[in-house]
């Protein structure tokens, strides 16, 4: 009897006696432990009344009896909802209101203040710590683990995945079976996972990065992961010695490279380095080069797809392009209601095995962005080059429209980027009276003091058009981030709305 997802990931640990986590401190916890302890939880899961369905919410640290609450929600069929640890109480009704979860699982120090939101959507909760303690584990442990998984069809959902709230509210991604595996195998063969891989897992596993590309393609292919509770730089310095593979966001390199330990020999034992979830700037990725000899392979994606294009594996990793559409992805850019021509700007859709099945209780916004036959419109802007690789250049969201032009921000960004005193920018649109809308540049301050401003406004008007010049700068020490490292620019519309008012 099939689970799609757990047959291809958890399934095949059973009984192994091989290392499969290796944590901070030194502790391992093997394959045959790993699934025992899913077994466990899956069962705890049954006698807590989750039905086939039912969603579980986890707003937990993370740790490896939280990976394996994952595996344990596909086994006995249920929805994984992880939510962001970073989440509040007020934040939190939210989401448990919007999916209401029969279980809410949360760390035991949150369970008091939780427990009337949990109780408002009818949500059961239970605790789990950062490390493996709490109520959840206590009924786990007098289970005896759950042998046979609850069969699942592949158009069956696996997952909720809410998306992290960048440009509004976050909305739920409904996630199946084959939406998840498709991708892992696709990456797992793009990018040559085997068995002898060890994966740095470093990331969050509340979001895609971490929970689907990264745990996904490390299951599906048998490697060990050196599992870390978050990005702590002196252990992952140290974890680079005996892992192959690494996937980061972008502020994970930016913070390598400020590090004189980031070496040609530190880096001798792996093959590869990934980057996503937000630009990784070219002068990155090229100081990386410089300094490792490895260039590293950036890929975009989102919740809704999980990964849509990737650099190759073998050929050209091109600095500041997201690559080629991932085998069995189809991908357009259209503007106007048809595809753009070559080096034109478009908006991203997409249309494949990937694709998510909508939004959790959003039937509008499913519409407005999922077409009937298939594509969905990402909201992302890019151009495409002759050999098809695909560059990013913003959010429709976040383009700028000022007197009636178009104003890319990527292009006024990789400008200020490049002037001396600035570590980094971020371009805006702000209210102005005669314009609808200004151009505003938000930089960040380099390490050896801020910029000149009259030398920022001579070097615009001699590289930019008109039009593009931020008619605004805001010089701050460092740009908002969330933990993914997107720059927040709703966040910054926000405290610069007055600026010409
Ligand atoms: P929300 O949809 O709630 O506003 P979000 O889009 O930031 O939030 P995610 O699904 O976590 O939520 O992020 C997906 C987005 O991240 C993509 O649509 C894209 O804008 C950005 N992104 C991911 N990878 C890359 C990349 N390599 N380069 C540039 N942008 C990227
Ligand atoms: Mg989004």
């Amino acid at each position: 009897m099939p689970n799609p997802l757990f047959d291809a990931l958890f399934a095949p640990l059973r009984g192994q006696d091989r290392p499969l986590l290796h944590l901070a401190g030194g502790g391992q916890v093997t394959a045959a432990e790993f699934a025992e302890c899913v077994g466990r939880i899956a069962a705890a899961l049954k006698a807590l009344g989750v039905e086939p369905g039912d969603r579980v919410a986890a707003q937990v640290a993370k740790s490896p009896e939280a990976l394996a609450l994952y595996g344990a929600t596909v086994a006995v069929g249920a929805v994984f909802l992880p939510l962001n640890t970073g989440y509040t109480a007020a934040e939190l009704d939210y989401f448990i209101g919007n999916a209401t979860p029969r279980v809410a699982v949360v760390d035991p120090a949150q369970a008091e203040a939780l427990g009337p939101v949990c109780a408002a959507h009818a949500a059961q909760i239970v605790s789990l710590s950062a490390t493996g303690t709490g109520s959840l584990m206590d009924l786990a442990s007098a289970q005896e683990p759950l042998r046979v998984p609850v069969d699942r069809a592949g158009d069956d959902l696996a997952a909720i995945l809410y998306t992290s709230g960048t440009t509004g509210r976050s909305k739920g991604a409904m996630l199946s079976h084959d939406n998840l595996l498709s991708n892992a195998e696709v990456l797992a063969d793009l990018w040559r996972f085997t068995k002898e891989d060890v994966l740095l897992h470093a990331l969050p596993i509340f979001h895609t990065h971490g929970l689907f590309v990264a745990s996904n393609v490390s299951l599906l292919t048998g490697g060990q992961m050196v599992f870390l509770p978050g990005f702590d730089l002196d252990a992952v310095v140290e974890a680079l010695g005996q892992s192959t593979v690494m996937m980061g966001v972008p502020t994970f390199y930016t913070r390598l490279l400020d590090d004189p330990r980031l070496t040609r020999e530190g880096v001798a034992h792996m093959r590869l380095f990934i980057s996503g979830s937000a630009p990784l700037l070219s002068e990155t990725h090229i100081a990386f080069e410089a300094r490792t000899g490895l260039r590293i392979l950036e890929r975009y994606g989102m919740t809704e797809t999980n990964m849509n294009t990737s650099n190759p594996y073998d050929g050209e990793r091109r600095a500041g392009t997201v690559g080629l559409p991932l085998p069995g992805v189809e991908l357009r850019l259209m503007a106007e209601g048809r595809p753009v021509a070559e080096g034109e700007v478009g908006v991203i859709e997409v249309r494949g095995p990937n694709v998510f099945r909508g939004y959790w209780q959003m039937p509008d916004k499913t519409a407005e962005d999922l077409r009937p036959d298939g594509w969905f419109i990402t909201g992302d802007l890019a151009t495409r080059d002759a050999d098809g690789y695909v560059t990013i250049v913003g959010r429709a969201k976040d383009l700028v429209i000022t007197g009636g032009f178009n104003v890319y921000p990527k292009e006024v960004e990789e400008v200020l980027d490049s002037l001396p005193g600035v570590a980094e920018s971020a371009v805006i649109g702000v209210p102005h009276p005669d314009f609808g809308e200004a151009v505003f540049a938000v930089l960040a301050r380099g390490r050896d003091g801020g910029p000149d401003l009259d030398a920022v406004r001579a070097a615009v008007a001699q590289r930019l058009a008109k039009f593009k010049h931020p008619k605004g700068y805001a010089v701050v020490d460092a740009l908002p981030r969330n933990t993914m490292g997107k720059v927040q620019k709703a966040a910054l519309r926000q405290s610069h709305a007055d600026a010409f008012r």
